[in-house]
């Protein structure tokens, strides 16, 4: 876990006009911060800039009290968490989970991997469907899966693009309420990307609101509502 620090982060692509003008924010460590803000606005160049995925033009970005912006994505420690799930299909949910760990070869024993599949089976209740392929699951199910192993990895922070856009309305409800009380179990730094207000009002401690490239407003929830 860690705080996530943004100054005056830029990002050009090419000559063009900046996708992202200046973005300055604190992320607390532990912090729950949804991102915000409609289609083109910039959320997902800022979301690709922090996971490393995407240059940044200038400013700084700080994860705990290291400066990153030239650090590879995988020495960030970011779990970034898809909407399109990307799970093997041909593995069971045990080993999609232990995927990442099983990455790093060597580094774990057979039982720790086991520790911690379970940890994250019981943290999501995937426990009676480790044996299972992806194929057998329902989407909320599968979406849990991927959630599972951004948790093993215990990364500094989770990164969420989307991840309930192509479900449906009652299962959007659910995974609302799964990462949310996933989120407060755990305790990760969590940045989530939407354009969704019902998500953007109910999941996180504040609403970062971005438009054409700038942070607009910072608040809670309660308190980006209450404004005129
Ligand atoms: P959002 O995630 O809010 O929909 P994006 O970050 O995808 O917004 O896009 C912000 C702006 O940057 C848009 O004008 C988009 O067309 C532009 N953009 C995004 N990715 C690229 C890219 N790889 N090359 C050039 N322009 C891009
Ligand atoms: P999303 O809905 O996820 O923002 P987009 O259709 O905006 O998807 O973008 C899909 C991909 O195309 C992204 O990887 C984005 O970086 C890239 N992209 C978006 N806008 C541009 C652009 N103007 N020029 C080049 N690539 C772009």
């Amino acid at each position: 876990m860690a705080a996530i620090t943004l100054k005056d982060i830029v990002k050009k692509y090419g000559d063009g006009f900046p996708a992202v003008k200046g973005v300055s924010l604190d992320i607390a460590d532990g912090e729950f911060v949804i991102l915000v803000g409609p289609s083109g606005c910039g959320k997902s160049t800022l979301l690709r800039m922090i996971v490393g995925l995407e240059d940044i033009t200038s400013g700084e970005l700080k994860i705990g009290d290291e400066v990153v912006n030239d650090k590879a994505p995988r020495e960030r420690h970011l779990a970034m968490v898809f909407q399109n799930y990307a799970l093997y299909p041909h593995l069971t949910v045990f080993e999609n989970i232990a995927f990442p760990l099983r990455l790093q070869k060597g580094v774990f024993t057979e039982e720790q991997i086991r520790e911690k599949v379970e940890f994250a089976a019981n943290t999501l209740e995937l426990q009676e469907h480790l044996q299972r392929k992806p194929a057998n699951l329902s989407g909320g199910q599968r979406q849990r899966v991927a959630m599972g192993r951004a948790i093993v990895r215990e990364a500094n922070a989770f990164l969420f693009d989307e991840p309930l856009s192509n479900l449906d309305a009652k299962l959007r409800g659910q995974m609302r309420t799964e990462i949310a009380r996933m989120q407060r179990r755990l305790g990760t730094t969590t940045v989530y990307v939407t354009h969704d207000q019902t998500e953007a009002m109910t999941l996180g401690d504040r609403v970062a609101v971005l438009r054409k490239g700038e942070l607009q407003q910072v608040a809670s929830p309660r308190g980006l509502y209450e404004q005129p």
